[in-house]
């Protein structure tokens, strides 16, 4: 009883044909590709000027005491201090990611390391990746944590004190990659046949032509943007908070320790699962343009860390029971998360031949053709995690963010933009990921979404 469909409507636009782009979605488009940079500016700038009140420039704005002018001149501009510091961050990244082959996977149990295969592409192709980011993580915080006790090269304090300089160099790099990813595609794509243009420019440079555009045989663009310099970043930015905060108090908070234990959480858990996330949407669906390049190399490291900044210009102690709440709240948070995509992963690794919850898992059989015409079978798990909600992932992910937030006190609106995106990201990526899985499947998502209804929130959403 299974129904066969095309994966996709999209199959119909690859290489070459026209997929008519809404105004909605390019109106989309263009306004973020022009306010994004600019709102990242902002939300690091009232830190710097106005000790992270978001509200005060506005108001400063508007009364006439500060013009666009003033607030851009006050701020730090490019510096070939922070070019050669970003330079020497993104090269140490790749020499990492190309030239040391994984051996953590040899002696820790239980990781998936070294060469793996990536899903299916729509064209039907199984790529390769080296899986070193484990390594690449440990080696990287290995030095930093030398330099820091033994060798005093730098200050930990190196990539608070370039902060905004640093964003012009991530913006460089986010551009320029985004743009080569867009004409190589033209030019010298890696796989044609994993090609989509919409017919609009502007949806192609955003939402990326190429599917898994690489230089060479393992220079994989999508997870290395993707999985190296900004996540590994990531936990070493926090760091560099925590030690200005120690700079300039003598102290560093309970909050600030949160912040840098809970996301170091994460951020371990990514590596941790690398040969996993291979198989998610990033990588599985997502095109590669600006949406990732710039997103990877600008918004994550500078909006992901907003919690650290600004306990650096605010440091909140927290009392012991707010912070149990904040600990619980990003542990139970981080629990589904981490539950629910390992449920999944078992069930599909195993191909439903597993136990979830201490029984065998319900699932609906489902067949699907991808672009090259061939047919495939796969299954929806109705039972554990996916089949309370068919997202509890994202609920665990927001959990967790608003954990980060409420690491931060009451004072300011500044820190809860994190988890106003998130919210955003997880359910406009909800929404598009059905309507993919729809097209996909047809008749059985229909019969998935009728077992297991709602989406986030089990009664709610
Ligand atoms: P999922 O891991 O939830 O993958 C969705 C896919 O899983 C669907 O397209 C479908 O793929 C398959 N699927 C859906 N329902 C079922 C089911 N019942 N049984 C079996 N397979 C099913 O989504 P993501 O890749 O978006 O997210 C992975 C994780 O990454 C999440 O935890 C998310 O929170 C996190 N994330 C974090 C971000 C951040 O910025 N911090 C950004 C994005 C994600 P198929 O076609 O194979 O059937």
């Amino acid at each position: 009883h299974t129904t066969l469909c095309v994966e996709e409507k999209r199959h119909t636009s690859w290489f070459g044909a026209a997929l008519e782009v809404d105004w909605f979605s390019l109106s989309a488009v263009i306004l973020l590709l022009c306010t994004a940079p600019f709102l990242v500016f902002f939300f690091v700038m009232v830190c710097d000027q106005y000790q992270c009140s978001v509200s005060q420039p506005l108001v400063e704005l508007y009364s006439g005491e500060a013009t666009l002018g003033s607030i851009w001149d006050k701020a730090p501009s490019f510096t070939w201090a922070a070019a050669q510091i970003y330079t020497v961050w993104v090269s140490f990244q790749v020499v990492l990611y190309m030239c040391v082959p994984d051996i953590t996977h040899k002696f820790l149990p239980g990781y998936a390391g070294g060469v793996q295969d990536g899903a299916r592409t729509p064209a039907g192709l199984i790529n390769k990746y080296e899986i070193n980011g484990l390594q690449s993580w440990l080696i990287t915080h290995a030095l930093w944590y030398a330099n820091a006790q033994y060798f005093h090269w730098f200050s930990p304090t190196i990539i608070f004190d370039n902060w905004i300089p640093l964003l012009w160099c991530t913006n460089i790099l986010g551009y320029a990659v985004s743009t080569f990813a867009f004409v190589k595609a033209y030019l010298f794509p890696t796989n044609a046949e994993d090609c989509k243009f919409t017919g609009n420019v502007f949806y192609n440079y955003m939402m990326g032509i190429e599917f898994n555009p690489r230089i060479g045989k393992w220079f994989d663009f999508k997870l290395f943007f993707n999985g190296r310099p900004g996540i590994v970043a990531w936990t070493l930015i926090n760091l560099s908070y925590a030690a200005k905060q120690q700079e300039l108090y003598g102290y560093v908070t309970n909050s600030m320790i949160l912040v840098n234990v809970l996301q170091a959480i994460y951020v371990l858990d990514f590596f941790w699962n690398e040969a996993w996330y291979l198989k998610t949407i990033d990588i599985c669906h997502d095109h590669f343009g600006w949406y990732l390049g710039w997103g990877d190399c600008v918004w994550l490291p500078f909006l992901y860390t907003l919690q650290g900044l600004y306990l650096v210009y605010n440091p909140v102690q927290l009392s012991t029971a707010h912070a149990a709440a904040v600990l619980l709240l990003g542990l139970v948070g981080y629990y589904v998360f981490r539950s629910t995509n390992h449920q999944k992963d078992l069930f599909r690794r195993t191909e439903g031949k597993c136990s979830i919850w201490g029984k065998k898992p319900t699932f609906i059989e489902c067949a699907y053709r991808s672009g090259d015409g061939g047919l495939h079978h796969s299954k929806l798990m109705t039972s554990g995690f996916w089949g309370v909600a068919r997202h509890l992932n994202y609920t665990g992910d927001l959990m967790g963010s608003l954990a980060y937030c409420a690491a931060c006190g009451f004072g300011h609106i500044h820190p809860y933009f994190y988890i106003v995106y998130m919210t955003i990201l997880l359910v406009h990526r909800c929404v598009r990921d059905e309507h993919r899985c729809s097209s996909k499947y047809g008749k059985d998502w229909k019969r998935y979404t009728d077992a297991v209804p709602y989406r986030l929130l089990p009664g709610i959403f």
